[in-house]
């Protein structure tokens, strides 16, 4: 039996008692892995930079939520853009549920933050200061001396500085870059929030990323959980062909029968992140991130035999008791949850496509006033009625606006008043003006039959120029 065979009941990061056993994966040299990184660095590179890339002069991603403010590569959404938000938040989650139902876990072993930062960032730190798998292995069971304490002081020094750097980055996507800018000039009292924020987001990615690690996918991921519901035998996992590979060596049953291809020489299991071993099937804990693949590849090299016997495959493919008893071809086949999630997609693409066409810079929203629907005032020796209104302006420019309201039929009786001189907005604001329209009780029945006809003009251009539409309320007497 070798040290690298697995408990069959427990995975390889827990003890009998349930404690975390730090897994030490060795480090797989191929094509998937140079595959995975360009695109891990691309991605990595992409999270940082992007926040300081500027559309327009304003961020090309921000999400404020504070102040209601959404910047999504030049369109500004305020909050009154919702639906919007929706559209795009449903083509995410179903993209990554059709991307899941196809690929399997590509999004846990190649583009999840989670897997990008600890192979790109953390693990490297690590390797670079403690030394390979093994080195690392034997420096954690060492007893404290003073190397050991220069080492891994030296380690949790950088993984505290990359931490701090990742939560400013993941921060300034919420408050922009500007704001971040002077926040760190300022003494945290002026910004507990924000201070606290990234108090608590540092400490728990050093907790994740620097020691957690994998643990999460197995056992705190949501995503993680549900996945399998996503995928069926037709979707890609990376898969150990076992009718390839067995009997391995030193199985019994070599003796009689031809030996597969598999040596069942572990190096699968030993660069494994979560510590499983693929050649007990598909699992929960594998997260598809392909070292087993390159691992394997590199000793089929070795042994003289085709490459693949660990690969990107399906359940169909490897002809699994499952796939046989349902009776799958190898053919592919639009599976139906493939096609209803790409109907999903296609629809929140259009009702996007829809809502940013009619989507505009300025806008004014009319709402009735709380309360009453109407009162009854004197003026000028004469009774009146009066119907109280909010105009809501939304201003998603760069330059401050006034609307001046009026009635557009000017033969009306029907007066503005207390308009305050207009609606003021500032640049990427939403400003509320409270206003009343009053007309003579005496005509108030004829007055109230059509709906009034009202204009929003900024002051200074004929640019922004709106027209609006009002039901007013009277007495049913006069
Ligand atoms: S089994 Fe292979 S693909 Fe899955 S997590 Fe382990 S090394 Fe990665
Ligand atoms: S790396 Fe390949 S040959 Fe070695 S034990 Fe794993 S499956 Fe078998």
């Amino acid at each position: 039996m070798s040290q690298w065979d697995l408990h069959e009941a427990r995975p390889a990061s827990f003890d009998e008692q349930g404690w975390r056993v730090k897994i030490h994966p060795a480090e797989a040299r191929g094509l998937w892995r140079k595959r995975r990184q360009i695109v891990q660095s691309f991605l990595l590179i992409i999270f940082l930079v992007l926040p300081w890339i500027q559309i327009g002069g304003r961020q090309a991603l921000l999400l404020d939520v504070g102040n209601r403010q959404f910047e999504i590569f030049g369109l500004s959404l305020r909050a009154h853009n919702a639906p919007l938000l929706v559209f795009i938040l449903a083509m995410a989650g179903f993209g990554l549920f059709l991307v899941t139902a196809v690929w399997g876990r590509v999004w846990c072993g190649w583009a999840c933050p989670q897997t990008v930062f600890i192979e790109m960032v953390y693990r490297k730190i690590e390797t670079w200061i403690e030394g390979n798998a093994g080195e690392r292995r034997i420096l954690d069971k060492q007893p404290w001396n003073s190397k050991k304490l220069v080492k891994k002081s030296f380690k949790w020094a950088a993984f505290v500085a990359v931490s701090l750097i990742l939560t400013h980055s993941f921060l300034a996507y919420f408050v922009g870059t500007d704001r971040l800018a002077q926040m760190i000039q300022h003494p945290p009292t002026e910004n507990w929030t924000s201070f606290l924020f990234i108090a608590f987001s540092t400490a728990i990615i050093l907790f994740d990323f620097g020691w957690f690690r994998e643990q999460f996918c197995m056992i705190a991921c949501p995503y993680g959980r549900f996945q399998s519901v996503l995928m069926d035998s037709r979707s890609m996992i990376v898969g150990y062909d076992y009718k390839r590979g067995e009997p391995r060596r030193g199985s019994p049953a070599v003796k009689d029968q031809a030996q597969g291809d598999c040596v069942n020489c572990y190096r699968c299991v030993q660069v494994c992140p979560t510590g499983i071993d693929i050649r007990r099937g598909v699992q929960l804990e594998c997260i598809a991130c392909t070292a087993c693949v390159d691992a394997c590849d590199e000793i089929m090299t070795k042994t003289g035999k085709p490459k693949g016997l660990i690969r990107y495959t399906t359940l169909r493919e490897l002809g699994t008791e499952i796939s046989q008893r349902i009776g799958l071809g190898p053919k592919f086949h639009l599976t139906p949850r493939v096609g209803i999630y790409s109907l999903v997609i296609i629809a929140a693409a259009i009702g996007l496509v829809v809502g940013i066409s009619s989507h505009r810079a300025v806008d004014v929203l009319i709402f009735r006033g709380k309360g009453l629907p109407y009162q009854i005032t004197q003026h000028a020796g004469e009774e009146y009625v009066l119907n109280q209104f909010y105009a809501e302006a939304t201003n998603t420019t760069d330059q401050d606006l006034k609307l001046l309201i009026k009635n557009l039929d000017t033969e009306s009786p029907v007066e503005i008043v207390n308009t305050q001189g207009g609606l003021f907005v500032r640049a990427g604001k939403i400003e509320r003006l409270g206003f009343f329209v009053r007309f003579p009780r005496a005509r108030a029945k004829e007055i109230a039959k059509a709906p009034l006809r009202l204009e929003f003009k900024n002051e200074d251009t004929e640019e922004f120029r709106f027209q609006r539409e009002v039901r007013l309320v009277a007495p049913l007497t006069e």
